[in-house]
């Protein structure tokens, strides 16, 4: 690399990294103080525990602040400063920012309150603070952040109780209080951690910036996160997919269930998006998201310490024939299936071990099995090539020293390379084998299911981290014949389109039969002596939605009717609204619905993940099954070809009760097609094709539904 080039990238990371924040090397405190129980007081006391370099405090009313020299305001501090923790009160904490970016402090963690969480003058508060951090191009924290933290260099800049211990997790959380919790327990597991964040109300940074740091960091083994929302969803699943390819994300996103996301809407005044949304965003992103801080931890432990297995089969070593069972019950849930073992395998079991063992997986080495024949059997499960991963059970014994089968278990791990769940069941008297399971990075459970799903989280990751990224496809489109259609609508002053938009999927290459949409009879008539047989009939009004709910739709209208269809289908639409506005009516050619199945393809514009795709069964049966796919588009032809396979009622396309198979490349394609139409066009708010009429040589969308935005376009 030639010397231009260094420093390039050595710029960019200045600008663009955060490690001034993680690993300053002089951090001032301003509004430090010495009153007890106050926050200034608590985060100077936290720094000077175990902080590698030096605290600085700052305050017009103290000489000194616990011993150390106090500075009346941050220009006055001499030297470079790396980060600034702000504690000072709302109404002077910008001000407050402003002068660290006067002073040249790039990184600031703003732990004051009173901004965005709290109102309208909070909120336009909190703009200030962003447009200060703009300005100066500040890594800024918070504000409402409890602080960060980073171990290796003892960095505690939070007002919690606890420290963390050392370790290769790196966590964020939207909520301060839920971290100080976490610390309580986890130093109470041993579960250590690299760097801790409290996001607060994400004004600058937000977990797509930690994620993109962490993602750099070789300090860093996992990332775990409990998030209320995303700030920007496209931009955190490219950030969160990048970083997956080398290090696990696992998250724990709340607000799951209605009442959930209102309470979280109060909290960090953050707009919640759709459930549906999250699910498909994180799930695209590689992202693995937990259910609950037990299943965060249990999956951050054994992904941080132990290699990811190679194979998805799992074999069980145990002294007890119900846990066993259990286990196997556990295994049949998840991703992971039993192992079988190789000949070779077999007979070396059987010679190790007594006539009543079971050797076939899961393998029972009996009541009266002490730590040797674990150790045998194990060591030969591991070294089978069938085998990937391993849960070892243990009910107490007379004849089983667990701490001694927690070093076996620990040294086989290490030389076979193989990740292992262990349960060893028991209270206290697994304490001190936990501890020798736990520096050799393998969890202990009392619960066979939590094992289980520790090494099930693996291969998820592993999966994740194996596959392969595919670009969205570009179709050779007619964008502009598109945006001609929208702007008519705009025009029109309607913001609702329908059938007269069909044009707009055949500007995208969405097959769509002939149609015209007649203004009078004699039109309709005309154009059904252009389509060949008979021809289906709509009604054509923004102000009815659901045409055939008011006898809108005539299908298989012969040509003699259609003089006298064209008059009873407006009259209806009169009797129904008699103020909609009428567009006419659509002479449409017939689509063979026998051979066909009619599906739904369509998007809805979430606030945070933007356009969110969607695949199911169409017709009448799209609200009643629930039997949905949603993916956030652009989305690659796998992703396309998922949402089509991944409905429970995929058998039904696939040909059943004798009819031929629906094409499926083309309802991929016309998925792909409606991804491109709508990340082009922010615009459309929602759209329908309902029903996409998949048929066994190709799809016709025979109905369209849309919203603009038409400020939009
Ligand atoms: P809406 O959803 O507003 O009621 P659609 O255009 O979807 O109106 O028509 C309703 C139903 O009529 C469709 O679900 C389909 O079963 C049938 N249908 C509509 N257009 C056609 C067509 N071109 N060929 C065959 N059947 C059609
Ligand atoms: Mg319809």
């Amino acid at each position: 690399m030639d010397s231009e080039e260094t420093q390039a990238s050595d710029a960019g990371r200045a600008t663009g990294g955060l490690s001034g924040l993680f690993d300053p090397d002089r951090v001032a405190v301003v509004g430090a103080t010495e009153s007890e129980g106050s926050i200034g007081r608590a985060i100077v006391d936290n720094l000077v525990a175990d902080f590698a370099g030096e605290t600085v405090p700052v305050n017009p009313n103290y000489d000194d602040v616990l011993g150390l020299d106090c500075y009346p305001d941050i220009e006055s501090v001499p030297g470079e400063l790396n980060l600034a923790v702000v504690v000072v009160p709302p109404s002077i904490a910008v001000e407050a920012v402003e002068q660290c970016g006067e002073a040249g402090v790039r990184n600031v963690v703003v732990i004051t309150a009173g901004f965005g969480e709290t109102g309208s003058e909070g909120a336009s508060r909190e703009r200030e603070l962003t447009a200060v951090a703009e300005e100066y191009d500040l890594n800024l924290v918070g504000p409402n952040s409890l602080g960060v933290m980073s171990t290796p260099v003892g960095l505690n800049a939070t007002f919690g109780p606890e420290n963390a211990l050392s370790g290769s997790i790196s966590f964020m959380s939207q909520s301060g209080a839920f971290i100080t919790a976490v610390l309580d327990w986890a130093n109470d597991q041993g579960i250590g951690f690299k760097d801790v964040v409290s996001l607060g109300n994400k004004a600058v940074l937000d977990e797509t910036d930690f994620v993109e740091a962490w993602a750099e960091d070789p300090d860093t083994d996992v990332i775990l996160g409990y998030l209320e929302g995303v700030e920007n969803g496209a931009e955190f699943i490219d950030a969160a997919r990048e970083a997956t390819e080398d290090t696990p994300i696992v998250m724990v996103k709340s607000g799951r269930t209605e009442a959930g996301a209102q309470a979280v809407s109060s909290h960090t005044g953050t707009l919640a998006g759709s459930e549906q949304a999250y699910e498909a965003g994180l799930e695209q992103a590689g992202v693995l998201r937990v259910e609950n801080v037990q299943e965060l931890f249990d999956f951050a432990q054994i992904l941080s310490g132990q290699p990811l297995p190679d194979s998805d089969d799992v074999a069980i070593v145990t002294n007890a024939g119900g846990p066993g069972v259990m286990t196997t019950d556990a295994v049949g849930d998840s991703a992971l299936s039993l192992a079988s073992f190789s000949e070779e395998t077999l007979d070396a079991l059987s010679g190790a071990m007594p006539d009543e063992a079971n050797i076939y997986n899961p393998i029972d080495a009996i009541g009266d099995a002490d730590v040797d024949r674990f150790a045998e059997a194990l060591d030969l499960a591991l070294a089978d090539d069938n085998v990937g991963s391993a849960v070892v059970l243990s009910a107490p014994t007379a004849v089983i020293d667990f701490d001694d089968l927690a070093e076996v278990i620990t040294d086989l791990q290490a030389e076979h390379g193989k990740p292992i769940a262990s349960v060893l069941m028991g209270g206290e008297r697994t304490d001190s084998a936990r501890e020798i399971l736990r520096e050799g990075g393998i969890p202990n459970y009392f619960d066979p299911a939590r094992a289980v799903g520790s090494l099930d989280a693996m291969v998820r990751y592993r999966n994740v981290r194996d596959r392969e990224y595919e670009a969205p496809e570009r179709f050779d489109v007619d964008r502009e014949r598109a945006r001609e259609i929208l702007e008519r609508a705009d025009e029109r002053g309607d913001n609702r389109l329908g059938v007269e938009a069909m044009d707009l999927l055949d500007a995208y290459g969405i097959p769509t039969p002939d149609g015209t949409i007649a203004e009078t009879p004699e039109d309709a008539v005309e154009a059904a002596q252009g389509i060949d047989g008979e021809v289906v009939m709509k009604i054509v009004s923004p102000d009815i939605l659901h045409k055939s709910d008011i006898g809108g739709v005539r299908v298989g209208v012969p040509n003699e009717d259609v003089y006298d269809a064209f008059e009873d289908l407006v009259t209806r639409a009169r009797n129904y609204q008699p103020d909609a506005e009428i567009l006419g009516v659509q002479v449409q050619e017939m689509v063979d619905l026998d051979a066909g199945t009619e599906t739904i393809i369509g998007m809805n514009r979430d606030p945070q993940f933007g356009p969110l795709l969607l695949f199911g069964l169409g017709g009448i049966f799209v609200e009643i099954l629930e039997d949905t796919e949603t993916r956030v588009a652009p989305v690659s032809e796998r992703e396309a070809t998922e949402m089509v396979d991944g409905i429970r009622s995929a058998p039904l396309l696939r040909g059943a009760r004798g009819r031929d198979p629906a094409d499926r490349e083309a309802i991929v394609e016309s998925l792909q097609r409606l991804s491109q139409l709508v990340t082009d066009f922010p615009a459309i708010l929602e759209l329908d094709v309902n029903p996409l009429v998949a048929g066994p040589d190709g799809v016709d969308a025979v109905d369209v539904r849309l919203t603009v935005d038409r400020e939009e376009l």
